[in-house]
């Protein structure tokens, strides 16, 4: 069995797609090729590999729409391949959690050398944080990201601001002003019935990856607050 980090190429143009092949298997790695988004998402799902290389434009869906199925059941670091700089402009202003993005044309070597550094630094992570998934919430504030039991919550930034504020003393009722107040920048202009309202789908989004379990408690008349009673594995 092949020990070299498996690379899975998403392009459908045949000339980049053999490109990227005989660069990344020059260099060690064991690259494979589908050119559509359908075809990456089966073979993600049946196996993951080390890295996607995810071109933004393909024939049956964007490589953002793949890349959001991929996070709903894998965590494999991304690189997005962009014709266009409107794309570019959505990879960083969307702040997808994408690893990287290479605009074409490019060159093959500098994609492999990200690649390369991807890897490294994703098993730099996995090496200095062994206990990240026994956390049942995990945030990541320079990416605004967290994770609940492993998994990357889409979230808005007023479902991440309330989320972030409830975890950071669990069992603690905070009230929808104390809410509003830390998390809204225009608090006057929002009422109860906001915050109300961005519980709900934040709870929703945890729901679906743990449908069992109630992390946010409501306290009648008070507020809301996280339950400290989370088990440390799903
Ligand atoms: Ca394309």
């Amino acid at each position: 069995m092949s020990m070299k980090p498996r690379i899975l190429i998403v392009e459908d143009e045949p000339g980049i797609a053999d490109t990227l092949q005989y660069a990344l298997r020059t260099d060690g790695f064991d690259p494979a090729w589908v050119a559509t988004g359908e075809e990456a998402l089966t073979q993600l799902r049946a196996q993951p590999p080390a890295l996607v290389i995810l071109d933004v434009g393909l024939p049956d869906a964007s490589g953002f729409e793949v890349f959001k199925r991929l996070r709903e059941f894998a965590d494999v670091p991304v690189v997005f391949l962009t014709a266009r700089s409107d794309e570019i402009d959505r990879v960083v202003g969307l702040e997808l959690g994408a690893d990287d993005y290479v605009a074409k044309p490019f060159s093959p070597r500098e994609l492999v050398a990200r690649v390369r550094s991807i890897l490294r630094r994703a098993a730099k992570t996995a090496a200095a944080a062994p206990a990240a998934a026994t956390t049942p919430i995990a945030i990541d504030d320079g990416r605004r990201q967290i994770r609940f039991y492993g998994h990357l919550l889409e979230l808005s930034r007023y479902e991440y601001g309330l989320l972030k504020t409830l975890a950071s003393r669990p069992g603690h009722v905070f009230s929808r002003d104390t809410l509003l107040e830390r998390v809204w920048d225009d608090p006057g202009e929002s009422l109860d019935r906001t915050v109300d309202a961005h519980v709900k789908t934040l709870r929703a989004k945890m729901k679906a990856v743990a449908p069992l379990l109630d992390p946010i408690r409501t306290h009648r008349g008070t507020g809301y607050a996280l339950a400290e009673d989370l088990p440390a594995k799903l």
